[in-house]
């Protein structure tokens, strides 16, 4: 079976792993990660009434795993590694040619016709 998204790239709960933007009041905010592994933030802001933002934002599992793996990378939790595009994933085998699609015969030229051919002239 494979291993659930939130037992990939497990971080500790409350760990800031991104700074991001409030959706409601665009102040700054910490984006951290839940015991669920989801990343969220609840805005701290408050406006010029001292009225609080209380914006909130939570994160898929899928989106949560690539900032807390992009997380592991920046701080050296882990290597990043590259694959190449060209590349082969499977490499016990040999690579595969590209079939190659025959050309079509090029037609040949029409024979001149004079602008009076149809007329029989
Ligand atoms: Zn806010």
């Amino acid at each position: 079976m494979a291993t659930p998204l939130k037992r990939q790239f497990e971080v500790q709960q409350g760990t800031v792993i991104k700074k991001g933007t409030c959706s409601g009041c665009k102040k700054p905010v910490k984006l951290k990660v839940a015991s669920s592994q989801v990343v969220y933030y609840h805005c701290p802001h408050c406006d010029e009434d001292a009225e609080p933002c209380g914006h909130h934002e939570r994160w898929g599992h899928v989106d949560s795993l690539k900032m807390r793996h992009a997380w592991m990378i920046a701080n050296g939790k882990i290597a990043a590694v590259k694959v190449p595009k060209d590349e082969a994933a499977n490499l016990n085998r040999p690579p595969i040619r590209a079939v190659e699609t025959p050309k079509p015969e090029p037609k040949p030229e029409p024979k001149k016709v004079s602008d009076y051919d149809e007329y029989g002239l």
